[in-house]
């Protein structure tokens, strides 16, 4: 039986990649999906049967290690986070923020900083204390510019043999970084940049492109706001110098504000933990708190 991944899908068509010959197979699902109410995605491994040449149908969708919603992907890997060093300004609440939604899909995060080449010798000090922060939690930072083209094998290495999802505020410079990768790409800016806000009903063209060996989706993921669902015992867990900490906090579902023997603020009190990293989490945990329930 072949097999392959799902690297695109359009008006019912799903644009399979075989895994022996490399091929695009154009498929169609079958009634079976919509009876088990499971719809094939972009990034799912299938078992397909070919017919006329380049087409065929999907018979099995392999069993997903995730499935984003935004956009819609299974089997992502990765999140790259992308921030400009400059122009927009690079601000740790943002990026906690989008670590947080990344965490909370289990999906692993790599920071991005883009437009180095802005930044003044006397602000590189400030920009690397606080990306060591970061690094230090374990998080992997790659610094590029795409002007000089720096940081672009850096990148190329992370991205290669993965399923990468793109993040980042538009004009971050998430579009020339991915052409500076593959000049083939000739991604246009609005490609990467549509962001969020499109409407609901709206066909939604997802595409996996092969870049540096690996998988980008073509459209932009996750958003600041998506950790609206998640719970406040669980927004430790998005935190990994936290959740590392919390185990020997003395009352089991210890949120880390002010109950006694908290080995998060003991850690907090002995810089094991950065305070404005800390102060994120507090900020987050009263924003899920005073967060109205949704019927
Ligand atoms: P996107 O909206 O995130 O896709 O961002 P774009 O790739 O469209 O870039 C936004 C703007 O930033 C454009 O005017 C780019 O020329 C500029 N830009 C992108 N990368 C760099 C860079 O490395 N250095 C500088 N100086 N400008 C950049
Ligand atoms: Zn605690």
């Amino acid at each position: 039986m072949p097999e392959g991944k799902i690297l695109k899908a359009l008006s019912g068509f799903y644009y399979v990649e075989d895994r022996e010959d490399g091929e695009i197979y154009q498929c169609r699902g079958r009634g079976v999906f919509r009876k088990n109410k499971i719809t094939p995605l972009v990034g799912d491994d299938v078992e397909y049967k070919k017919e006329n040449g380049r087409e065929g149908y999907i018979l099995q969708i392999r069993e997903r290690k995730n499935e984003l919603v935004r956009p819609p992907i299974a089997n992502v890997d990765q999140a790259i986070l992308v921030f400009s060093a400059k122009e927009p300004d690079f601000h740790t609440l943002l990026l906690d923020r989008f670590l947080v939604s990344v965490e909370a899909s289990l999906v692993q995060p790599v920071i991005l900083i883009t437009k180095y080449d802005l930044l003044k010798p006397n602000e590189e000090g400030e920009l690397s204390s606080k990306l060591e922060v970061y690094r230090n939690i374990g998080y992997p930072v790659v610094l590029s510019s795409s002007k000089e083209q720096t940081g672009i094998d850096e990148l190329a290495a992370e991205l290669h043999g993965k399923i990468s999802v793109v993040c980042g505020q538009s004009g971050v410079g998430k579009t020339s970084i991915l052409n500076r990768l593959d000049p083939n790409l000739n991604l246009k800016t609005s490609q990467i940049s549509t962001h969020l806000g499109r409407g609901r009903h709206t066909t939604r063209h997802v595409e996996l492109l092969p870049v540096a060996g690996g998988l980008v989706a073509d459209t932009p993921g996750f958003s600041s706001l998506d950790f609206n669902d998640l719970e406040a015992p669980d927004l430790g867990g998005c935190f990994p110098e936290i959740s590392e900490k919390s185990g020997t906090c003395k009352f089991r579902g210890c949120l880390h504000e002010n109950e006694p023997n908290c080995a998060v603020k003991a850690a907090l009190g002995q810089n094991e933990i950065a305070s404005f990293r800390y102060n994120h989490y507090i900020q987050f945990l009263q924003e899920i708190k005073n967060r109205k329930p949704r019927y």
